[in-house]
């Protein structure tokens, strides 16, 4: 091959990102037809009525530019979390912002620490800026906070905490957040990533309320993608104090939330309850195919996110391919487990009939 190019050692050292698998390069992989994919966490629904019809109208404006600071969705966000607008900020999706975090505060050499296995984009973004990756092994399937801390050193720039976890499903109280953020020192940003926040137990509190008061060097990250279906709109957003709002925000690539994501989210905050509607649904599914789960024998983690992951070690490839010829496409993760988004009643139905016809126990 003739070379072109000279990519950066951290670039060329990157996987190519691999998104999940959807339904139709199933069907072609297999020659079957009718799959379905739980592979992406994504929310089964179109969007809500009332947000489509904001889509459409946006739409006929695009041959201007967005406004750069999301002005009216800052100031919606800040009102429907009761903060104030300099503590929030918008983000192509939250990935956008977890890139704009490492960005704005990892040098070359830096420490980033996160449990693992969590998010996928943590350690290649960790990568890209040339940071150094401090990883704490999970027990089972959970967070060590304590380990967590105890690896934080003055190098330590970030601390990445998916909570739920992606893919484990497992969520951390505002107590543990509290006593986890009183240990790391200022100088360190603890990012506690709720992209599934709202498919998680209200009962373990709301870290915007309970921890972001009193650690200002603590983020809240949540995005529009899972529980308001807008997953192909590329809208997140971070709540923060201002001095962290205001330095990652120098980092937003321009106009990198487009006009069309801004006025969606703007329509989704005001059809909140509508939106609510369908994480009930999803969440009463998410408990329906736990329980099946459970009283067929097999092994899963119970799941706080809107997906549950079963932890088949080495039969990974296994049931995930057997799977996949049932037409039900999921997130394998070889030699760890497999990761099943929760989709309407029907799908999670085919994804447990096509599971009983598979040796997953
Ligand atoms: C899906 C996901 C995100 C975000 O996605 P965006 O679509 O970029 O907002 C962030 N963090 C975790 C842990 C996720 O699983």
């Amino acid at each position: 091959m003739t070379t072109a190019g000279r990519p950066r050692p951290a670039v060329d050292a990157l996987p190519a990102y691999r998104p999940g698998k959807d339904a139709a390069q199933a069907e072609e992989e297999h020659g079957i037809s009718d799959a379905i994919k739980l592979a992406s966490n994504e929310n089964p629904w179109p969007p809500v009525p009332t947000v489509a019809t904001a889509i459409a109208e946006a739409a006929a404006g695009v041959n201007r530019y967005a406004d750069h600071r999301a002005s009216v969705l800052r100031a919606e966000l800040a009102r429907s979390l009761s903060v104030d607008a300099e503590q929030v900020t918008v983000g192509c999706g939250s990935v956008g912002l977890l890139q704009q975090l490492c960005l704005t505060y990892v040098d070359p050499g830096d420490e980033v620490v996160y449990p693992w296995r969590s998010f996928e984009v943590y350690p290649v973004f960790t990568q890209l800026v040339g940071g150094r990756a401090v990883t704490v092994p999970l027990r089972e399937h959970a967070f060590d906070l304590d380990a967590v801390a105890d690896a934080v050193t003055d190098r330590t720039k970030l601390v990445f905490l998916a909570t739920p976890n992606n893919p484990t499903g497992t969520s951390v109280s505002s107590d543990d957040l509290n006593r986890f953020a009183d240990r790391v020192g200022p100088g360190t940003v603890i990012v506690i990533d709720e992209a599934y926040r709202e498919f998680n137990d209200a009962a373990l509190g709301d870290p915007v309320t309970d921890v972001l008061p009193n650690h200002p060097h603590t983020v809240v990250l949540r995005t529009f993608s899972k529980a308001h279906g807008l997953a192909g709109l590329r809208v997140g957003y971070m709540v923060g104090s201002p001095p962290v709002v205001e330095a990652v925000d120098k980092t937003l690539f321009p106009f990198a939330v487009n006009a069309i994501a801004q006025a969606a989210a703007i329509a989704a905050i005001a059809a909140d309850a509508e939106v609510a509607e369908r994480v009930d649904v999803l969440r009463a599914e998410r408990d329906r195919v736990a329980s099946a789960l459970g009283s067929d024998g097999n092994t899963f983690v119970a799941s706080e996110g809107n997906f549950v992951w079963m932890p088949l070690g080495d039969r990974t490839d296994d049931v995930y391919i057997a799977l996949e010829k049932l037409g039900v496409v999921t997130r394998p993760f070889s030699g760890e487990g497999i990761r099943v988004t929760i989709g309407t009643a029907d799908q999670n139905d085919r994804f447990l009939a096509a599971l009983s016809n598979v040796d997953a126990r």
